[in-house]
C-alpha cells in the first residue's frame, strides 16, 4: 500500500502511512526542523527579511536532505506588499532553486502573466500549491510545465478546480491540506472521485510523482 503524500501542510502531524511536508515560514522560524520541510518567504511577508539574510537562510536549508522544495514563494496582487519587493524576493528563491537543484512551491494570486514569464525556460520543478484555477487558466498553464498541488477546493463540486482537474495529466498532480483541517485522505478521495479513478491507483501515481521530484535535479 502506497503512503499518502501531503505535499504542503502547516501542521506537522505524524500520521501512520502519510508522508507530510511541513511548510516553514522563514520569517517565523529559521531552524532546520527534524522532518521533511519546505522553506521560504511568502509574498505576504516579503518585507520581513532582507535579501541578504534570506539568501543565507535558503542556502542553509538547502544543506538539509529533508528540504523538499523552496517556498512557498510567489506573487500576490491581492496583498499590501509592493510588487517590486515581491519580485526581488521571488527572484532570489528562483535563483536558489536553480543553484541547489530544488523544486519551488508556488503561491500565485492574479499574477499569472508575471509568474509564467519569470519562470519560463528555467530548469526548475514548479509546483503550484493550493491550485484552484479555471479550465481556461489551466489550459494556458499546461504549456508551461507546472505541476499542481490540489487542496480542499476539490471537495467543493462547484469549485474551478473541480471543473478543470480533468485537463491536468495525472503525472502532474499532488495533494495537500495546507492550513485547513481537512485530512489528506479526504483530499485524495475528492481527487479520485473527480477523476473517476480508484483511490489506490491515485496513491500509486502520486507516490511516483513525489519520488520523481525528490530524485530529479539533485
Ligand atoms: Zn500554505
Amino acid at each position: 500500500m502506497y503512503p499518502y503524500i501531503n505535499l504542503h501542510t502547516h501542521k506537522p502531524l505524524k500520521e501512520e502511512n502519510v508522508i507530510s511536508v511541513n511548510n516553514q515560514m522563514l520569517q517565523e522560524a529559521s531552524d532546520i526542523p527534524p522532518h521533511l520541510f519546505t522553506a521560504g518567504l511568502h509574498p505576504w511577508y516579503a518585507d520581513q527579511l532582507s535579501l541578504n539574510v534570506l539568501s543565507l537562510l535558503l542556502d542553509r536549508c538547502a544543506a538539509s536532505p529533508d528540504l523538499v522544495a523552496f517556498g512557498e514563494t510567489g506573487l500576490d496582487k491581492g496583498c499590501r506588499i509592493p510588487m517590486k519587493m515581491q519580485l526581488d524576493v521571488f527572484d532570489l528563491h528562483l535563483k536558489k532553486a536553480v543553484n541547489h537543484g530544488k523544486p519551488l512551491i508556488l503561491h500565485c494570486v492574479r499574477a499569472w502573466d508575471e509568474l509564467v514569464e519569470i519562470t519560463a525556460g528555467t530548469p526548475v520543478i514548479k509546483i503550484l500549491h493550493g491550485y484552484n484555477g479555471s479550465e481556461q487558466l489551466t489550459d494556458r498553464l499546461l504549456q508551461n510545465g507546472f505541476l499542481y498541488s490540489i487542496g480542499k477546493g476539490i471537495l467543493n463540486p462547484l469549485s474551478k478546480i473541480h471543473a478543470a482537474l480533468h485537463l491536468i495529466p495525472i503525472s502532474s498532480i499532488f495533494c495537500e491540506t495546507d492550513t485547513s483541517n481537512v485530512t489528506i485522505q479526504e483530499i485524495y478521495q475528492g481527487v479520485s472521485a473527480a477523476l473517476k479513478i480508484n483511490e489506490e491507483d491515485l496513491r500509486g501515481v502520486i507516490y511516483d510523482n513525489y519520488s520523481k521530484i525528490r530524485s530529479e535535479l539533485k
